[in-house]
């Protein structure tokens, strides 16, 4: 139901927990928040029910400046921590949120994947063990397979991806959700909806169906299916904090 994103300098899980509980509002039946940091090790924490249960899943101790958190409503599988978001790859190293309903999962499934058994009842699940198949199997690049997996995708999504050979990067795509961008000073965030971000940002450039952002604490990119880079301003988000 609701999405968040940071990469920064800053404690990636605090500023994902405040912006998931800004999305509240909204509803959610669980929530899930997966941070990474520099030695490449990611940290995946997920709890049914409110944020303050998940809040306290969290290990505080855990130290990262990059990370993706979503708030689910659940439309296939049932509220649970196996099928909460994040949903990870089988071999860890892709992580993804996502919004919306993949319409197709099951077709897609079974052309790519076959009867393998998978790790939760989510229709979430086979983006991210598509984007490793394109990634492990076929030695596409994190891009190109994040491309190739939305394209054979058929529903309504936003996403946010991770990847621990990557660390320094999270993607973002969209098709009929919403999906921000959000423009920061040696940080940059992702988020379904302004308000989750306010308190970190107010510079937002909006993604639309069709196009793969690359966000790193540097820098915003935007490009189509082709690879041409789109240039799109930001707009001031007036919303208070
Ligand atoms: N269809 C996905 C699920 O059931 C995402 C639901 C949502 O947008 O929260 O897990």
């Amino acid at each position: 139901c609701g999405i968040v994103g940071y990469i920064g300098k800053k404690d990636a899980k605090d500023i994902l927990l405040h912006g998931l509980e800004k999305l509240e509002y909204r509803g959610y039946d669980s929530a899930g928040i997966y941070v990474q940091n520099k030695a490449q090790e990611g940290h995946l924490f997920k709890e049914k029910g409110r944020i303050a249960a998940l809040r306290e899943k969290v290990d505080a101790s855990v130290e990262a400046t990059a990370g993706i958190g979503h708030t689910r409503w659940a439309t296939h599988g049932a509220p649970s921590v196996r099928n909460a978001h994040p949903h990870q790859s089988f071999s860890e190293r892709f992580t993804i949120v996502h919004n919306g309903v993949i319409e197709n999962y099951q077709e897609v499934k079974d052309a790519y994947l076959g009867d393998i058994e998978l790790k939760s009842d989510t229709d979430t699940e086979i983006i991210v063990q598509l984007i490793a198949w394109f990634v492990e199997e076929e030695g596409l690049s994190p891009i190109d397979a994040f491309k190739k997996a939305i394209v054979a995708l058929e529903g309504s999504y936003a996403i946010a991806l991770m990847d621990t050979e990557n660390p320094d990067v999270i993607y973002a795509a969209k098709n009929k959700s919403p999906l921000l961008l959000g423009k920061g000073d040696s940080f940059n965030v992702i988020c379904s909806d302004a308000m989750a971000m306010i308190k970190e940002t107010d510079q937002f450039v909006e993604l639309m169906d069709k196009e793969v952002a690359t966000v790193t604490r540097e820098s915003l990119v935007i490009e189509n299916f082709s690879g041409d880079i789109i240039d799109r301003e930001a707009y001031t988000a007036e919303i208070d904090s």
